[in-house]
């Protein structure tokens, strides 16, 4: 019989990975705030719960995708939270990008009543949610790894232990802020190319046929030639992940001069507010420097 799941957080990604689980074969009790994001999986067999603890109750594992810190926070420490009333099954993955001495401290704290518990962020965006496809980089003890593997892999094909408690969350940060110069670096290459006259889906084409092929210009880079900004990961979140960027770089003073100009331009965004668009709006603030 597969192990049961209690998972919380259902929103771009967690709708997703929790029916993902479910699909290969785990039972899931899942809770959101928002009651709407629970009701669109109940139809699918998805058990509806009132409550982390409650999704909790009879779980092999309980696992959170959640936006921010102080999300996870509530859902760890809160009145009707797991660590007043964990899986029975004494694990606890959380899945979301967040701080790594925030995740230190619930590893600390959960262990003192004999929980282990995980970090194991993830990359591929929403796409690679539905598709099972995720990158999942956990931190943890290696013990707790091997039990966390199975539902893994029901989520994702790239699953790495990369070290103890907080590891997962560093190797997020080192692959976000990647991903936020990358995306810089295809937006002024399509200001160019269109300031120039030259065809967009074109040099998108061309490009990813050689060298300076990306996995954001391939997915992103549709979106961000027609102007839509509307889905997909959003400005805030990469804000969020940037400001932990940025924390950990000044802890250990180590220069990140070009995720501080990349940062910038998100804030840039933010203020017109893009807050809520998809990344690819980080086009839009292109449009604003050009005089068109
Ligand atoms: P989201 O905002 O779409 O979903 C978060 C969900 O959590 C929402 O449904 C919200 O209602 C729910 N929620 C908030 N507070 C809650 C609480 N206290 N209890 C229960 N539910 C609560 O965010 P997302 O895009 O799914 O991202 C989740 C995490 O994964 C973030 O940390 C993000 O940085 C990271 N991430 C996102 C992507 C992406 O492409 N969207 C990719 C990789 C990683």
């Amino acid at each position: 019989k597969k192990g049961s799941v209690a998972f919380i957080g259902l929103g771009t990604m967690g709708h997703h990975m929790a029916l993902n689980l479910l699909r290969a074969g785990h039972p899931v009790a899942a809770f959101d705030v928002r009651k709407e994001a629970i009701d669109s999986l109940v139809a699918q067999g998805v058990v509806a719960a009132a409550s982390p603890a409650d999704a909790a109750r009879s779980a092999d594992i309980a696992i959170s995708m959640l936006p921010d810190t102080p999300h996870v926070e509530e859902v760890i420490y809160g009145e009707s939270g797991i660590l007043a009333s964990p899986p029975p099954g004494r694990l606890v993955v959380d899945m979301s990008t967040i701080s790594p001495v925030a995740v230190r401290r619930m590893y600390a704290d959960l262990k003192a009543v004999g929980v282990d518990f995980i970090d194991a962020p993830v990359s591929g965006g929403p796409i690679g949610a539905k598709n099972a496809a995720l990158s999942i980089m956990a931190g943890g003890s290696a013990d707790a790894f091997t039990r966390a593997e199975p539902y893994f892999h029901a989520m994702g094909t790239t699953i790495a232990h990369v070290g103890e408690s907080g590891a997962g969350q560093t190797v997020k940060l080192c692959n976000q802020l990647v991903c936020a110069i990358n995306i810089q670096a295809i937006c002024e290459a399509l200001a160019l190319g269109r300031a120039s006259g030259v065809d967009l889906d074109q040099l998108r084409g061309v490009l990813l046929g050689g060298s300076a092929s990306s996995w954001m210009l391939d997915k992103l880079g549709p979106a961000m030639i027609a102007g839509d900004a509307s889905a997909g990961f959003r400005i805030d979140l990469m804000l969020k992940d940037l400001r932990l960027v940025q924390e950990q770089a000044l802890s250990l003073a180590v220069p990140l001069p070009a995720t501080a100009l990349a940062t910038s331009q998100y804030v840039e965004a933010r203020a017109h507010g893009e807050g809520s668009n998809g990344n690819q709006a980080l086009f839009r603030v292109y449009d604003r420097m050009i005089n068109r």
